[in-house]
């Protein structure tokens, strides 16, 4: 069977993760969430304390960027990927609030995108993948067979990350996540290098009023009619 390219980018908390996961499981493909890759250089970064509430060092952040190996592998016992820095399991640091406040200021260094868009390029070269993201269908792969572009309105979508990060034990505010969806939003659409734009041959999905099995469904079949050759 012809395997394909699968680009999913879109606004922050747009439940990108959950149907690009479920269709690489779907379709037995490889998924890459490319954000944990940005939020992992964040997190070396504030480690390493070049990165803080008041002060960036971002030549140092560049100078050091070769120091930073980032892998991601399966957990035998959840079935679920997650991402390692310099071996070390990072996934549940990197989906902090404390991180996501400081990704987006790294997300805009060129030199950080560069590595990182060398890196899943790597990833995809066979295709079968499933890659979630910014700059998918527009930088990384431009030739994906299939581009999605989700939206949802902010609050929604703040609802929905309250109720996760609520279920989780977080006592974060609702108020406190809406303004870092809405931060990010902007930083991501108005960076220079590789904004957050909806590709031309993008498939747009506002998702404010779809539920996840309908727009699974809705998705699955935009790929099996490239898989088969319909489009
Ligand atoms: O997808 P997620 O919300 O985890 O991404 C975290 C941040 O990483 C985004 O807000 C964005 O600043 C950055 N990012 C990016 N390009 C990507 C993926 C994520 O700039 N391909």
């Amino acid at each position: 069977m012809k395997k394909i390219t699968i680009a999913i980018d879109g606004f922050s908390s747009t439940g990108k993760s959950t149907v690009a996961k479920q269709l690489a499981d779907y379709l037995d493909y490889i998924y890459v969430d490319t954000g944990a890759m940005y939020r992992a250089v964040a997190l070396f970064a504030l480690d390493n304390k070049i990165l803080s509430e008041n002060d960036f060092n971002k030549e140092e952040l560049i100078k050091i960027l070769p120091e930073i190996y980032l892998e991601f592998k399966k957990n035998k016992d959840s079935g679920k990927v997650e991402i390692f820095l310099n071996g070390q399991n990072v996934e549940k640091e990197i989906r902090t609030m404390y991180v996501s406040s400081f990704v987006s200021p790294v997300a805009t260094i060129p030199e950080v995108r560069r590595k990182l868009v060398s890196l899943q390029h790597k990833m995809g070269i066979e295709k079968g993948i499933v890659m979630d993201g910014r700059d998918i269908g527009t930088v990384v792969f431009p030739e994906a067979e299939l581009k999605i572009f989700m939206t949802a309105n902010a609050d929604v979508r703040a609802k929905r990350r309250y109720d996760e990060l609520k279920e989780k034990g977080d006592t974060i505010t609702f108020d406190e996540i809406l303004k870092n969806v809405q931060e990010r939003d902007f930083m991501d659409t108005n960076r220079k290098d590789s904004p957050l734009i909806k590709a031309v041959d993008a498939i747009e999905i506002d998702n404010s009023e779809i539920n996840q099995e309908d727009q699974l469904n809705i998705i699955l079949q935009l790929a099996k009619d490239r898989i088969v050759g319909r489009v």
